[in-house]
């Protein structure tokens, strides 16, 4: 390690209680999403935390965007840092909302506990821990190097778990990814402290109806059924569409490998009878389902184009009914995202790596993203493509019941960020 990287590194371990106690407050501030609660707070905490070191902040509420509302407003905070001569910006994007509690917690969801060098509750791991790590990370890194080139900008945003156009796609919107103001982006998502994330695959949610005649369920041929004919189309998935799915592979390094194919997930089925009132005791009524709908989730891969993916679905619903008597239905989008992929040359990508080689003596591993996370918006809105998912935690653990942060992972990224930042900023960018 060079001198510069080393007082670094002091720097980072001599914030190690910091930090603990900067994620365990960002816990304690129950941003559960949906419904979007306490937006306004954290980002009045991050504000607050991030002008005594320097930054300063703007605050800005997505108005109008999906999920917003008077009572549940979507409040974002973009913080920046000026150095002392000009040079690029390195954005650090984190998001501040958390997914329910669910059930099975031995620990306090919102407690933010520490044991055995862990800290414990709902988005520590997704991703408060993340957050924490990049904010100690800029500081040590303006302490050591206060007159850096360039600027740094922490940004705190809503709705990530809820598909983010009331966080970064707002900002987006409004020309905060602009590549004319920020150069390099770095997500915090738990990505694991050696690994870094170049994307995710693209999606397409669909919803599927068929159509049917209501009649007494004792005469069924006198109507015609829906959930029948919605089984002709389960059953064409499984002899046609799955098969063809699963031997569809990508170059990109997805993980886990069963990603690496094609996916489709059916989210949901209604068919017939809508369930009972909760408490309502009686016997259902003898109808013929005249209306059955499915929701199709389905995860493509870089080298497949969204109109192939969705004629791969109507192509194959068309032929049902040429063959089938009486098959009507009816195919509507709900919404698509499309693959998104940084070159591993990309200058983020490049120095992350090498900071993770210097930090953990070991090579980074490249991987994409099974599911998208807010670098979809940085990419199609932002047209930043200098952008990468790179921070500490484990994803398994995400959304699960007593999620937990190591503390030692997040002083290993907190150093690679640092590093990262010395790299492109520093007193002697390309030098380290
Ligand atoms: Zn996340």
């Amino acid at each position: 390690m060079s001198t510069l990287d080393a007082r670094i590194a002091d720097q980072i371990e001599s914030r190690r209680d910091d930090l603990i106690r900067l994620t365990q407050q960002l816990v304690r501030i129950p941003t559960v999403n949906p419904p979007g609660r306490h937006y306004r707070e954290i980002c009045e905490l991050l504000d607050h935390r991030l002008s005594g070191t320097g930054f300063t902040s703007e605050m800005i509420r997505a108005e109008g965007a999906p999920g917003d509302s008077q009572s549940y407003p979507r409040w974002n905070i973009v913080s920046r840092r000026e150095g002392g001569q000009a040079g690029d910006c390195v954005h650090f994007n984190s998001h501040t909302d958390v997914v329910e509690v669910g059930h099975g917690w031995t620990t306090k969801p919102f407690g933010g506990e520490l044991k055995d060098g862990r800290i414990y509750g709902r988005g520590t791991c997704d991703m408060k821990g993340g957050l924490a790590t990049s904010i100690v990370a800029a500081e040590a890194f303006v302490a050591v190097c206060p007159e850096f080139n360039g600027a740094i900008e922490i940004s705190g945003t809503a709705d990530e778990e809820t598909g983010g156009y009331g966080g970064v796609a707002d900002l987006a919107e409004k020309g905060w990814f602009d590549p004319a103001r920020v150069q390099h982006v770095i997500i915090p998502e738990p990505l694991n402290k050696d690994r870094i994330c170049l994307g995710h695959r693209g999606v397409w949610w669909a919803e599927i109806e068929t159509r049917g005649r209501i009649a007494h369920g004792s005469m069924p041929f006198l109507g015609d059924s829906a959930i029948r004919h919605m089984g002709a189309v389960l059953e064409e998935m499984e002899r046609y569409l799955y098969p063809l799915l699963a031997g569809k592979r990508t170059s990109m390094p997805v993980v886990p490998e069963g990603a690496r194919a094609s996916t489709m997930n059916i989210n949901a089925i209604h068919g017939g009878q809508a369930e009972p009132e909760p408490g309502f005791t009686g016997f259902p009524s003898a109808c013929v389902a005249d209306r059955c709908r499915i929701t199709i989730d389905r995860r493509f891969l870089i080298e497949e184009d969204i109109e192939t993916v969705k004629a791969e679905v109507g192509g194959m619903l068309e032929r049902i009914r040429a063959e089938r008597p009486g098959f009507e239905y009816e195919i509507r989008d709900l919404w698509q995202i499309t693959p998104t992929m940084t070159e591993r040359e990309a200058p983020v990508v490049t120095t992350v790596a090498g900071a993770i080689e210097r930090v953990l003596q070991r090579a980074p591993q490249y991987v994409v993203s099974p599911g998208t996370y807010d670098q979809k918006h940085i990419d199609r809105i932002g047209r930043l493509k200098n952008c990468i998912a790179y921070g500490p935690g484990i994803l398994d653990l995400a959304h699960q019941p007593d999620e937990w942060v190591g503390v030692q992972d997040m002083i290993d990224s907190a150093k690679v960020m640092a590093l990262t930042l010395a790299e492109l900023l520093g007193p002697e960018p390309g030098k380290g």
